[in-house]
């Protein structure tokens, strides 16, 4: 049966991204968080995002046909009709832990649940559930609406059934899926958190400027943003905290954190989100 509704739990950056996609691909929408303000605020952002895309012709319908059906809702139990979840809260184990064991008492026995996490480990995450061959990563890029990637990643008990499913779904919402296996960083965070690591390194042995780094990037690599920019965009503490799942997983010195990383962490310049980071931000 063609899964024609989907629960996203976790209405933040990633979730709300989701359920704009979901929603203008067809699906019914079924969207939680904590607080009904939550929910509310994400509406209106997903809302104004609809009206961009409508003003510049790249969605067909209108946009209040899309919004109707997305349905939002803080009590999971109201999941129990959905057909398919994505799970976008926190990056943190046991965040995701309560909110994967409720699911999984909550969803009919073939519902497949996925999660969108950056870094923690799907095989992890789909032992606490008494689904392990159902549950995978589904892990969009943000921002979702823009971004065509996602990328899949199958635990090691998720079955090809699953990912054969999954794929189907993320084709339905016009995203390019490719296949990853679970192993940290998956595929994207493996090779991209590196490269920003070493940018702060090259900055921090005072091989170059915050602007001469970002400058050989963009120009002489066809990077559309430089490292050190781009660390600023995601925040310096995400950096950190994939950086550091890098290395606790491989325990190779090849991912160590760079100490200028930590520092600005410790510091609280976290980049644009606090105004400061490798540059300064109006806030
Ligand atoms: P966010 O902080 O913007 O949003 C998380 C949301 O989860 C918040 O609205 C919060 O209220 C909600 N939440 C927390 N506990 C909850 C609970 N018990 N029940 C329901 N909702 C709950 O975070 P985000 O950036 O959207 O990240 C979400 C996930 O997506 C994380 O796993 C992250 O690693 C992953 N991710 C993030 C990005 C990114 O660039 N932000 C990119 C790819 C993947």
């Amino acid at each position: 049966m063609a899964v024609k509704n989907i629960g996203v739990v976790g209405a933040g950056t990633m979730g709300m991204g989701i359920a704009q996609v979901a929603a203008t691909s067809g699906f019914e929408v079924f969207l939680n968080d904590v607080k009904e303000d939550f929910l509310q605020r994400s509406l209106e952002r997903i809302d104004k995002s609809l009206s961009k895309l409508k003003e510049k012709g790249k969605i067909e319908e209108d946009k209040e046909t899309i919004l109707s059906r997305i349905k939002t809702t803080t009590n999971l139990s109201d999941f129990k009709e959905a057909e398919f979840v994505v799970e976008a809260v926190f990056e943190n184990f046991e965040v995701k832990k309560k909110i994967l064991v409720e699911l999984d008492k909550i969803l009919a026995p073939s519902v497949i649940l996925t999660s969108n996490t950056s870094s923690i480990s799907i095989t992890r995450l789909a032992a606490l559930t008494n689904r392990p061959s159902q549950f995978m990563g589904m892990h969009f890029m943000n921002p979702v609406p823009l971004m065509a990637l996602v990328e899949l990643v199958k635990g090691l008990a998720t079955s090809q059934e699953t990912f054969d499913e999954v794929k189907g779904i993320a084709e339905k919402m016009g995203k390019v899926p490719v296949e990853a296996n679970d192993f940290p960083g998956f595929i994207s965070n493996r090779i991209l958190l590196p490269m920003l690591n070493e940018a702060a390194f090259v900055l921090m042995e005072g091989v170059g400027t915050a602007e001469a780094i970002d400058t050989v990037m963009k120009l002489g690599m066809n990077h559309p943003m430089g490292p050190l920019a781009l660390a600023d965009l995601i925040g310096l503490d995400i950096c950190l905290d994939i950086m550091e799942v890098l290395y606790e997983g491989f325990k190779d010195p090849k991912y160590r954190p760079c100490p200028l990383l930590k520092k600005m962490v410790d510091a609280g310049y976290l980049g644009r989100k606090t105004g400061k980071g490798f540059y300064d931000y109006d806030k």
